[in-house]
């Protein structure tokens, strides 16, 4: 089985697909990391992020080594993510891996933005994740606090903005819900009630309760 978690509010750490996955037994792939490896990869390097072709070199030579790496977390890692990911051969580049990582059994969890849509078109539960934009920056503010940064609320609210308006604007793999998905929005929800939540929804298309 494949699940694909997408939308502006999928990853929040990981934590969604990562309970997910945990909950099935199935294995568990934050395709943010992809994304913010590669720009990690281009901005230790001093790299010019306009330039499309560096993108994809920097695609081509990823290293899952350094997906656990704390300083991908970061808000800088994350605004170069948004404008590499942007590039549509940069995409291409990353595909196979995602798909390869969905197809190994036992099933897999895959969050990101466009898995629904481009990467797992035939997952077996699609949900899409949205929570308000200010909920979002008050969690994030909190994360990143916790890890030791100084975060202000402000500009990490208009950061989201901007980073959302630019994942669903862009022409390769824009950011939206595919029309099979299963909206959850978790704007009022802990990370506990989005879990039960996602597993409720996982629940019902399995047992063909909710046509989507
Ligand atoms: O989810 P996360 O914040 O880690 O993603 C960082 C950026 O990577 C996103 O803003 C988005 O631009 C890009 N991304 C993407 N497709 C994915 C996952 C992430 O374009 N499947």
């Amino acid at each position: 089985m494949i699940i694909a978690i997408d939308g502006p509010a999928a990853s929040g750490k990981g934590t969604l697909g990562k309970r997910l996955a945990a909950h099935y037994g199935f294995r568990h792939l934050d395709t943010g990391v992809i994304y913010r490896a590669v720009a990690k990869v281009l901005l230790d390097g001093g790299a010019d992020l306009t330039d499309e072709a560096q993108a994809v070199a920097a695609a081509r030579e990823l290293d899952p080594g350094i997906f656990g790496d704390p300083a991908l977390k970061s808000q800088t890692v994350g605004d170069a993510a948004s404008v590499i990911s942007a590039y549509a051969q940069v995409r291409e580049v990353l595909v196979s891996f995602q798909r390869q990582f969905a197809a190994e059994p036992p099933g897999a969890v895959l969050d990101g933005r466009d898995i629904g849509t481009v990467i797992c078109p035939d997952a077996d539960v699609k949900i899409f994740v949205v929570a308000d934009p200010e909920v979002r920056a008050r969690r994030r503010t909190l994360e990143a606090r916790a890890r030791g940064e100084d975060a202000d609320e402000a500009q990490v609210l208009a950061d989201i903005l901007k980073r959302d308006d630019r994942d669903k604007n862009r022409s390769a793999a824009p950011l939206k819900q595919a029309p099979d998905a299963v909206l959850l929005d978790n704007s009022n929800l802990d990370i506990e009630g989005g879990v039960r939540a996602a597993i409720e929804i996982v629940e019902a298309v399995r047992a063909g309760r909710r046509r989507v």
